[in-house]
């Protein structure tokens, strides 16, 4: 009876909740929030009503890349309001934290029971999309939210990985443990897929290199290929592997997982600079991820 009253209560508070997406990653500093944070303004921008949930209790990064650090919860009578972000309601457990360095090692149970309460307190009103970035691994926050959640429906996860083997194995893990639990992966997303110099800069140096021996229309026939690449990768070009991929990376894996594969993102310094100054709302005109990635993401319900 206990366990009904909490799950009902969790789904009365999610019912305003359209769709509820889990950002997963088998690793730690993938860039797993990095693209949590980026999918709701990428979302935002296209007029959707976004929620964006941390839930990474034992490092939760949140609050830090969005310039929210300070903040706390505040409570109203309809239950815990998010902090936002222009458009975007945000709920991290570093809200709750007394410290930014505070260190938190709390158990399962302490865990569980956090997760539940933010499930089951936050007023998050009318949204089209819960963004719910999780712990890396199959830990118990992840395996919690799930528990808590598949009752009102979880629309599907989103994988990211980096390009090498030891982070692939762990997204083989976390495709395994959606398959387990009944959830839909909805993609995987490559990040830190080389490194990027925009088309323009690229130009510029393809032109100088190959002026004296080579044709015009070669370079221009690279420049075309990159391009079409680019559009991908969002007007930015990756053309040094950082990584090593020699297996294919991501999309091989996705082909053998029967997966969606969504896209490489490339290391981009810009990206990291605006992180680290709490501004990754802001910095950028552009948003990161790119117009396929998400029509393929929301094309899928
Ligand atoms: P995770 O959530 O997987 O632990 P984060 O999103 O916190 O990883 O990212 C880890 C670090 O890498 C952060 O400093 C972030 O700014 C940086 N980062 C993530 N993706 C990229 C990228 N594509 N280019 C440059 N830096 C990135």
């Amino acid at each position: 009876l206990h366990v009904n009253s909490y799950l009902v209560a969790i789904a009365e508070r999610i019912a305003t909740v359209k769709h509820k997406i889990l950002i997963l990653s088998g690793k730690g500093g993938v860039g797993k929030s990095t693209f949590a944070a980026q999918l709701s303004f990428a979302l935002a921008d296209m007029d959707y009503q976004v929620g964006l949930l941390d839930i990474d209790i034992c490092g939760p990064s949140m609050p830090k890349m969005l310039g929210l650090e300070g903040q706390t919860i505040h409570q109203s009578n309809l239950g815990w309001s998010p902090v936002y972000v222009d458009s975007i309601g945000v709920m991290s457990v570093g809200f709750l934290l007394p410290h930014p360095d505070a260190d938190i090692t709390w158990r399962g149970p302490r865990k569980n029971g956090l997760i539940k309460q933010f499930l089951k307190e936050v007023y998050w009103g009318e949204l089209d999309f819960l963004v719910v970035d999780t712990p890396p691994g199959t830990s118990d926050e992840q395996i919690s939210i799930v528990q808590f959640l598949k009752e009102t429906g979880i629309d599907g996860a989103i994988i990211v990985t980096t390009p090498q083997q030891v982070s692939l194995i762990d997204v083989r893990k976390e495709a395994s443990f959606c398959k387990r639990v009944g959830i839909r992966v909805l993609g995987v997303v490559e990040n830190m897929s080389g490194l990027s110099q925009p088309v323009s800069d690229l130009k510029y140096l393809k032109r100088a290199k190959t002026r004296r021996e080579e044709p015009e229309d070669v370079t221009e026939r690279v420049l075309a290929v990159l391009r079409e690449k680019a559009s991908e990768l969002l007007g930015l070009v990756a053309f040094t592997e950082v990584f090593d991929s020699s297996g294919g990376g991501a999309a091989k894996m996705c082909v053998e997982k029967g997966v969606p594969f969504l896209g490489k993102v490339p290391l981009d310094p810009q990206l990291c600079k605006t992180a680290e100054e709490g501004k990754s709302c802001f910095g950028r005109d552009e948003c990161w991820v790119s117009a396929s990635a998400l029509s393929a993401i929301i094309n899928q319900w």
